[in-house]
């Protein structure tokens, strides 16, 4: 029998072929695809338009060439069940035969192939071996594999069951609640997962423990979706995999990691108590009448004591940052005055090294919202490097406001840093010379702090630098622009001011000994001696038998804390009508959103730990104007 070639005028056969339940292919003399049915993709898994004019044995390069020769030179052939590959890998067996057609002139233009899809019989070899490697691979990965049929409510399941379940479980348990065997704790979690994957992927993996009695079982399990054939809900394949292992071995790690932290946070908070001893004692001499001798000494203990308190800032900011516990503002800061009071800290540190020190931050002034504390860190460390790492040339600070936030660049002409130092410059206690000869202090906490917190802001550092040449760290932030600065003066406003001797009665609760004495001498300074009680409960009380023009509260304290005693006087005033006592926040705790929570809680100011003499009166000079109002507001309402 001849055929025409494939023309419009055979367009009845290519119907036909489309319409057969077998696989039909027809390939032209060189064997390219001219034509495939919907039964052809079906079976070989391929979709036509990825083999249509592309050669056979560029489509199936394993296929046996001889066999096609002969079929080109007129032969026809037929073989039952073999077994061919498919492009996936798997195998299906069919009978297929290939047979030449003709063209008008009756030479051969090709061959044309048709395949019946045979199913693989029960007691096939290579059904034996399909599950001869499903059962070897089980065994080896030591992994529990299961299949559920949703429409047909069977299942199946092979591998190591004891692992996985006690002797309780059974497959029908299994079938019908799958979830029961996820531990209490992890089940609404794994469930909420397990729905959304296999909804968008058709596939969910996910770390859980399973719901056993006798112990502790970790597993890696999840499962495809399979489609099924005639619509019904899809069969689940799945598998469990034993992590017990490695999941105890993280979490063990992270406790370490919590230990360490909370140790080191401790740590640094025990010290800060003493040095603040330190740094109170000294600020207090200061302001006496001193040798010159001895002020300088004075001067070498503050420093010293400062540069300690920076240690330990970095120390307790780092643990925070690595628990997460970190907490960001979200205030309104005018940058301009963050970035000059940056540089009124650092100018007179640059004078002395003969350093220019400029900045350049005109495009990027204005109002931001964000946490200006950390900028001011991230900025500060910045150009604490830049000058410690510089002998001659400058420092400049540029800002711009670049696209979606602020862009900051700190450039300095110093020693560089050699390129294969670079990656790893972020990474905590990391310094360029690590050698116990090195000539610069320092922890190499700085940037590792920065990193993270401008990570923590949804920002981030590069760095540019050039050994001997010096370096540019550029920080991103996508801080918010929402107005216009309305100051060109440092935020931290540090002139000096002269306090005149108050009389005042005060009342200080304050349990720590050390700070009751620093608290005291710097009191005594401005002439007020206060009276100081341990705890919250004994403040409560000498203000209820005192008259007091104002209350300093320690808000960490045993017994009561201070907020439990304001709000016990503020109870009591309101149910006895006695005045308002201004009470005054002392604590380490600075945030903003703390302040605010003690302002309104009934205090009525703040002053951070550790104490600054001059903070500490400007806050008691404000009560005593408090207190002056209110005496003409009652004075007003007697008259
Ligand atoms: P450190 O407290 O040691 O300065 P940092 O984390 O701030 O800690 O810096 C880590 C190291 O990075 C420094 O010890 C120094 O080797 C290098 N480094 C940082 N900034 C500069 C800079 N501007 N120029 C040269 N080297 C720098």
């Amino acid at each position: 029998m001849q055929h025409g070639p494939l023309n419009e005028a055979s367009i009845p056969i290519s119907c036909l072929i489309e319409t057969l339940p077998c696989a039909v292919s027809v390939l032209d003399r060189d064997l390219c695809y001219l034509a495939v049915n919907a039964r052809w993709e079906n079976d070989n898994r391929v979709a036509r338009a990825d083999v249509l004019g592309r050669s056979y044995f560029e489509v199936f390069p394993k296929s046996p060439r001889r066999l096609f020769d002969r079929v080109l030179q007129g032969a026809t052939n037929k073989s039952e069940g073999v077994r061919l590959l498919r492009l996936d890998g798997s195998i299906r067996l069919a009978d297929v035969s290939i047979v030449p057609w003709f063209d008008e002139a009756g030479s051969v233009a090709g061959v044309m192939s048709s395949s019946v899809e045979l199913s693989e019989p029960e007691d096939s070899p290579f059904a034996d071996r399909a599950q001869e490697r499903l059962r070897s691979a089980v065994e080896l990965a030591e992994i529990f594999v299961w299949e559920i049929d949703q429409t047909k409510r069977s299942t199946w399941a092979t591998g190591a069951e004891d692992t996985f379940f006690d002797g309780s479980f059974t497959l029908d348990q299994f079938q019908s609640d799958p979830w029961g065997t996820i531990h209490a704790d992890d089940r609404e979690r794994v469930f909420t997962l397990a729905r959304e994957q296999l909804r968008s992927n058709g596939r969910y993996i996910a770390e859980y423990r399973l719901n056993r009695p006798d112990k502790v079982v970790w597993v890696r399990g999840g499962c495809v979706a399979i489609p099924n054939d005639d619509g019904g809900r899809p069969r689940l394949i799945g598998v469990l995999q034993d992590v017990t292992e490695r999941k105890m071995a993280e979490l063990a790690a992270d406790r370490a990691n919590e230990a360490k932290s909370n140790f080191l946070a401790t740590m640094s908070h025990e010290i800060r108590t003493p040095l603040n001893g330190v740094l109170g004692m000294v600020q207090a001499m200061c302001a006496d009448l001193l040798p010159e001798v001895q002020r300088d000494r004075l001067e070498l203990i503050r420093q010293s004591g400062e540069s300690l308190l920076a240690i330990l800032n970095d120390i307790l900011d780092f643990s925070k940052i690595e628990a997460g516990k970190i907490e960001l503002e979200d205030i309104e800061f005018d940058f301009g005055a963050v970035v000059l009071g940056v540089h009124a800290t650092f100018d007179a540190l640059a004078k002395r090294k003969g350093l220019s020190f400029a900045q350049d931050i005109d495009e990027a002034r204005g109002v931001y919202r964000g946490d200006p504390t950390r900028v001011r860190q991230i900025l500060s460390n910045l150009v604490s490097n830049a000058l410690k790492f510089t002998e001659t040339g400058e420092i400049t600070v540029v800002a711009a406001h670049a696209g979606e936030g602020l862009e900051l660049r700190i450039t300095d002409t110093g020693i560089g840093i050699p390129a294969d130092k670079l990656d790893s410059l972020f990474s905590s206690f990391t310094q360029v010379d690590g050698s116990t000869t090195r000539r610069f202090g320092g922890t190499g906490l700085g940037l590792a702090i920065c990193w993270r917190l401008a990570g923590l802001m949804g920002g981030a550092i590069k760095v540019e630098s050039t050994l001997g040449q010096g370096s540019t760290f550029t920080v991103t932030l996508p801080l918010i622009r929402i107005g216009d600065g309305e100051t060109d003066r440092p935020t931290s406003g540090d002139e000096p001011t002269q306090h005149q001797s108050l009389n005042l009665s005060v009342l200080a609760a304050e349990d720590n000994r050390v700070n009751q004495i620093v608290l005291k001498t710097l009191l005594n300074q401005i002439g007020v001696d206060p009276v100081l009680v341990e705890n919250g409960a004994m403040a409560v009380e000498a203000w209820e038998h005192g008259h007091w023009d104002a209350i300093l509260m320690d808000v960490q304290m045993p017994v009561m804390d201070g907020l439990a005693a304001t709000a016990a006087i503020r109870e009591r005033e309101a149910a006895t009508g006695r005045r308002r006592t201004p009470i005054i926040a002392l604590t380490a705790n600075a945030m903003s959103h703390q302040v605010s929570e003690y302002l309104s809680s009934g205090m009525d100011g703040h002053v951070a730990k550790p104490i600054e003499a001059r903070r500490l009166f400007e806050a008691l000079e404000a009560a005593l104007e408090m207190n002056s109002h209110a005496e003409e507001a009652q004075t007003a309402l007697r008259a």
